[in-house]
């Protein structure tokens, strides 16, 4: 239909069409396919409750992204800003089979999760392998199964690999994590004349089976005194903490993980000290080694510092 250019509309009794209706189309759910996930397997297979508690997962995962303004139009763009374009997760038999073509990853032990860089003539791609029965404990349920919780963590270590490594080499540098005491107790890290500690204070659990170990649990699912398994537990619980409570995220500007001087660290972290606690979420509850409450504050100590820690990381990456 033509047009009157510059046409002039009188003010009065104009009625315009009401919009047709645009039918909604139903919506179909992301698969993990959508998300650049592909599940193999060898000798074992991937139960319906594992695809679920991995997609499930993967949403958490793609929800923080979104809320820590992660590049990428859709959570599922987001989600491979980050994680990459493809992984593989490949579910392995306690014994290996014969002939597996899978071999390579057997270095898995089993029990556990791990993850494998590419290997060109086998899995071209960032591969989690996990083998066998879950491992659990008296105090730790896994009916066998790889849960959301640890497909969370093995998220954490592929960013790691993603960051290439800076998230591994920010928590195990020479630096100390104090908590809200006058003094400035280590939570995590290393304190003069002492090696670096993955603290058992502020994580939500409290199961010590040693001075630097706890046992397994939904917040610690890989609880060795490992720079690496540090930082995958902590992405875990900056995950839920951050989709689950109100969370703060006004960082000072001029923030650093790894601050040259324990006053610095402690001044920029100040507002930890006056934050609410974690609520929905227990992990980064703030309580110590024995389960008892902790007045200074170890698990909001954890959280702001690892949220400072992952905008350094997602801006040196250009991930934000
Ligand atoms: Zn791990």
């Amino acid at each position: 239909m033509g047009s009157i250019p510059n046409a002039v509309q009188p003010y009065w009794g104009v009625v315009y069409a009401p919009p047709t209706p645009t039918p909604t189309p139903t919506p179909v759910p992301a698969g993990l396919s959508d998300y650049g996930i592909e599940l193999r397997e060898d000798g074992l297979l991937w139960s319906a409750s594992e695809k679920l508690a991995l997609l499930v997962g993967v949403e958490r995962v793609a929800d923080v992204f979104t809320r820590f303004g992660v590049l990428g139009s859709t959570p599922l763009l987001r989600f491979k800003t980050v994680m990459g374009e493809w992984m593989v997760w490949l579910r392995l038999a306690e014994t290996q089979p014969a002939n597996s073509p899978y071999a390579i990853y057997y270095d898995t032990a089993a029990g556990e999760c791990k993850v494998h860089d590419p290997i060109p003539s086998v899995i071209n791609t960032l591969v989690v392998a996990c083998r066998g029965f879950m491992r659990q404990t008296n105090t730790w349920i896994t009916h066998g199964e790889v849960l959301e919780t640890a497909a969370v963590h093995e998220l954490g270590h592929i960013l790691d690999i993603r960051s290439g490594n800076q998230l591994r080499s920010f928590v195990g540098d020479s630096f100390m994590l104090p908590d809200c005491s006058v003094r400035g107790d280590r939570i995590m890290g290393t304190s003069s004349g002492t090696g670096w500690l993955r603290g058992q204070r502020g994580w939500g659990s409290a199961i010590p089976l040693g001075d630097d170990q706890q046992s397994i649990s939904q917040f610690q699912q890989n609880p060795a005194n490992s720079d690496i398994e540090a930082a995958a537990d902590m992405f875990l619980n900056w995950v839920y903490r951050r989709t689950s409570d109100a969370a703060p995220s006004n960082l000072p500007s001029d923030f650093v993980p790894n601050a040259p001087s324990l006053a610095v660290q402690v001044t920029q972290l100040a507002d930890a000290c006056t934050y609410p606690s974690t609520g929905a979420w227990e992990g980064f509850q703030n309580i110590n080694r024995t389960g008892n409450p902790d007045p200074t504050l170890p698990g909001n100590r954890r959280y702001w510092w690892i949220e400072g820690t992952f905008s350094t990381i997602f801006q040196n990456k250009g991930w934000q």
